[in-house]
């Protein structure tokens, strides 16, 4: 049986009677048949999410927190099922689909919280018996456009906050996810979530996502994805709030006074845990010249370790790509760096199958204005460049276009300060490696990354919600701001 799009609180067969397959990248094998929607499907789920607005948004906020709260449960009661789905969905290896579940049950919770607050501000009027306040309102009707490698957390960040603040939502999910989509969907339904709150379409970004990007009927977008996909809908979303998290080239810092294991630890975690399909991935380390053989022998002997296999498979340390694509993409950068004059440490081949595997791969030689130390590639490569001084690996690091996360390995505290400064990215960790962000601290990125939203902690509802200003005079007389008389 296909599976069905969610509009209106029904699951529905799409108008399009088109479908599409979702693969499982370790075995090839399809998991099922999902909707490739078209326009009348997307319009179909704008209209049940602008019906149910006027009802939704005034639900009491810490009411709509209940209801997250219910979600929390319902996910923590499901975790080990869901995290099961997801691994066999994208590959990522099951203690990091748990993880994926535990941020969207930590963001649930979060997210209710706020229910209790959705604070406005209370200031005095430049005026006698006058009160001025700012409150804060939904949007409207939202778009969730979502990438495929968090599949539960991502669109939990989005729609969490969107719930809380009163908007509807129409969600679209990543093609190679919409198992997890569905079952992300269910839940919210068994939570409690009314009928036309959340409405799911699948299919493809260019066909159904153009349909949301381009709806004047929708009042705010979240999308996290490609920074390509993200310069086409903040090109084509006319006036609407957008927020935009894309890409990354995050590097690490290895100063000459680290603790040289420690740091490999970070290193070995940030580049090749979920296979490098991390937005926050490491994918350049900065190595001071002082201890870079010593770091690059120490790395190499962990990575030779590593296990490529089965998600589901506990002694499995990295999993396959998500698809061909992502398999064909490593491949052609390491044709790429080595074209550049780059030197292999280690991998650089596709392996074994069936499944999209790709050996854990090092580039060290790597001069900064390399193809491999500037662009995303989204898998298990990685490039060493060699530096002098903190001066020089500041300059190295922000020598992309991207500025997501970033992080400092060092016992200098002087070192540590200064990197916090001067790199150019959204996150610095300080002898911790690139990812591991928390659900109360806003998330988000500089430069080519973003367009200076965040999402989580208090920012997050930032991205969902209006702030709108009231006057209330109780002079009883006519008052004029700017002392006109
Ligand atoms: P993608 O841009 O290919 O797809 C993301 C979503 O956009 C999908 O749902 C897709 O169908 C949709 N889409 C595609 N074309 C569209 C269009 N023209 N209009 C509207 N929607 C469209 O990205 P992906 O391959 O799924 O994800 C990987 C990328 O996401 C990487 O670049 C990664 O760094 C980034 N990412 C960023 C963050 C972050 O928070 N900054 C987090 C995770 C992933």
């Amino acid at each position: 049986m296909p599976y069905k799009n969610y509009i209106g609180g029904k699951w529905v067969a799409p108008r399009s009677g088109n479908y599409f397959d979702s693969l499982n990248p370790h075995t090839t094998k399809s998991l099922g048949n999902f909707p490739k929607s078209n326009r009348e499907d997307v319009l179909l789920a704008i209209d049940a999410a602008e019906k149910t607005l006027p009802s939704w948004k005034t639900v009491p906020a810490p009411k709509r927190g209940e209801i997250l709260l219910r979600f929390a449960q319902l996910l923590r009661k499901d975790k080990e099922r869901l995290a099961r789905i997801m691994t066999k969905e994208m590959g990522k290896v099951l203690n990091e689909t748990r993880g994926d579940v535990q941020e969207a049950i930590d963001t649930a919770e979060y997210m209710a919280g706020e229910g209790r607050r959705l604070f406005g501000h209370t200031t005095p009027s430049e005026l006698p018996d006058k009160s001025c306040m700012t409150i804060r309102l939904p949007l409207g009707v939202v778009a969730v456009i979502t990438p495929w490698n968090f599949p539960i957390a991502i669109p939990a960040w989005k729609i969490m906050p969107a719930l809380i603040c009163g908007n509807t939502v129409v969600f679209k999910p990543s093609s190679d996810t919409p198992l997890c989509a569905i079952e992300f969907v269910k839940l919210l339904e068994k939570a409690g979530v009314p009928k036309g709150v959340v409405n799911l379409v699948m299919g493809s970004g260019p066909e159904i996502g153009d349909v949301l990007i381009r709806s004047e009927r929708i009042r705010g977008i979240s999308f996290t994805g490609h920074k390509d996909t993200g310069k086409y809908i903040a090109a084509h979303a006319g006036l609407k709030k957008v927020g935009l998290e894309m890409g990354g080239k995050n590097p690490i810092i290895v100063m000459d006074d680290a603790d040289v294991d420690l740091a490999v630890d970070g290193v070995l975690w940030a580049a090749f845990g979920t296979t490098g399909q991390r937005c926050t991935a490491c994918s350049r380390v900065i190595v001071h010249k002082k201890i870079l053989r010593k770091f690059e022998r120490a790395l190499l002997k962990r990575v030779r370790k590593l296990k490529l296999g089965s998600g589901l498979s506990p002694l499995t340390d990295v999993g396959p790509l998500v698809n061909k694509a992502a398999l064909d993409k490593s491949n052609t950068y390491v044709h790429i760096g080595l074209k550049e004059g780059a030197k292999l440490l280690c991998g650089g081949k596709p392996a074994k199958g069936p499944g999209y595997y790709f050996q854990p791969t090092i580039f060290t030689n790597v001069a900064a204005d390399m193809r491999i130390a500037r662009e995303e590639i989204f898998g298990p490569v990685l490039s060493i460049i060699a530096v002098k001084d903190l001066k020089e690996a500041t300059s190295v690091a922000n020598g992309v276009e991207y500025g997501l996360s970033s992080s400092i390995y060092t016992k200098d505290i002087k070192n540590a300060f200064v990197a916090m400064r001067d790199i150019e990215a959204g996150i610095t960790y300080v002898n911790s490696p690139t990812i591991g962000a928390e659900v109360h601290l806003p998330f988000g990125g500089v430069k080519s990354t973003g367009n200076g939203t965040r999402e989580a902690g208090i920012e997050g509802i930032n991205e969902f919600s209006e702030i709108k200003t009231i006057y209330v005079d109780y002079s009883g007389r006519l008052q004029k701001a700017q002392g006109i008389e």
